[in-house]
């Protein structure tokens, strides 16, 4: 089955594969990082695997070095952006209950003006 068929497949998939256009800042084999489309911050980037992981919940240890590696990316992001000395937000949501809207998995990094509180509600 191609990834294209996969019930796995969503809107991030397309990114990863240049099926739709997005605003990449970061690119290697293993992980794609590009802005949100509907940015919450001045600064609002993604940091995805290129694999399809759909919830963090679905990582195992296999995955160790992959989700190492989502850090440091969106670590030095935050710098190449300039936000990482007045800092940031990373944030990865989860089902119903924690917001998930793309079921494959995705670190939100935002940052470039104060956050406020961690919650909403
Ligand atoms: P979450 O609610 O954690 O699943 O976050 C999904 C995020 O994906 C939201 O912040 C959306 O604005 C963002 N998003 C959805 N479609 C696109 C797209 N085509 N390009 C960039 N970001 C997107």
């Amino acid at each position: 089955m191609n990834d294209e068929d996969s019930p796995q497949d969503t809107i991030f998939g397309k990114i990863i594969r240049g099926e739709i256009p997005a605003d990449i800042v970061f690119q290697d084999d293993t992980v794609t990082a590009f802005r949100d489309i509907s940015p919450q911050a001045p600064v609002h980037i993604l940091v995805i695997p290129n694999q399809v992981i759909p919830t963090i919940t679905d990582v195992t240890e296999a995955h160790e070095p992959l989700l190492g590696h989502m850090m440091t990316v969106a670590a030095r992001l935050a710098e190449s952006e300039g936000i990482a000395e007045d800092g940031f937000r990373l944030i990865v949501n989860c089902r119903d209950y924690g917001g998930q809207e793309v079921y494959h998995l995705h670190v939100h990094l935002l940052g470039g003006r104060p956050l406020g509180p961690m919650l909403a509600s």
